[in-house]
C-alpha cells in the first residue's frame, strides 16, 4: 500500500501504484501511531473526487474527475476525530491542458507515483463539529 523511511519526527512516504492516498495516509498514520502532523506531497492520479462546502447553504457538492493528472501540490494536516486519524487535505490536480482543478479531498487514486512528506507533532489535535460554520474544527 505504501513504503516510508523514518527521519527523527519526519516521514518520507510513497505511496503504490493504483492506491488511495487517504486509505494509504490513514493506514499509515494507524501503524506509525501518527496523532498529529502536516503533510505535503506531489504525484499523479487517474481520479480525483473533490469537496466543496457552500457556506451560505452548508451544503456539500462532490465532483469526480477520471482523467490522468499531475498532484502539483497536496497540503494537508492530521488529527484525531473519535479516536481516529483524521485526515484534512486539499490538492491542486493538474491536467493535460495544463489547467488546475483543486480542492478539499475525498479520493485520489493514485496514477504513476505519490511521495509525501510527513511530520509527526507531538501535541494531541482533536476535532469537533461546528454547527456554525458545518465543520469539523480543531478542539483545542
Ligand atoms: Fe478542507
Amino acid at each position: 500500500m505504501y513504503q516510508y523511511v523514518k527521519d527523527g519526527d519526519r516521514y518520507v512516504v510513497s505511496i503504490d501504484n493504483h492506491q488511495d492516498v487517504m486509505e494509504a495516509l490513514t493506514a499509515f498514520c494507524i501503524e506509525t501511531g501518527i496523532r498529529a502532523g502536516e503533510v505535503s506531497g506531489i504525484g499523479a492520479v487517474c481520479s480525483a473526487t473533490l469537496r466543496f462546502l457552500n457556506p451560505a447553504t452548508k451544503a456539500y457538492v462532490d465532483r469526480t474527475f477520471e482523467e490522468q493528472m499531475e498532484i502539483s501540490s497536496l497540503v494537508g494536516n492530521i488529527s484525531e476525530k473519535d479516536g481516529k486519524p483524521y485526515l484534512h487535505l486539499h490538492v491542486n490536480l493538474g491536467r493535460s491542458d495544463y489547467s488546475v482543478v483543486g480542492g478539499h479531498m475525498l479520493t485520489c487514486r493514485i496514477n504513476g507515483a505519490c511521495e509525501l512528506f510527513v511530520t509527526r507533532y507531538d501535541c494531541r489535535l482533536g476535532r469537533r463539529f461546528d454547527e456554525e460554520t458545518g465543520l469539523n474544527l480543531y478542539d483545542f
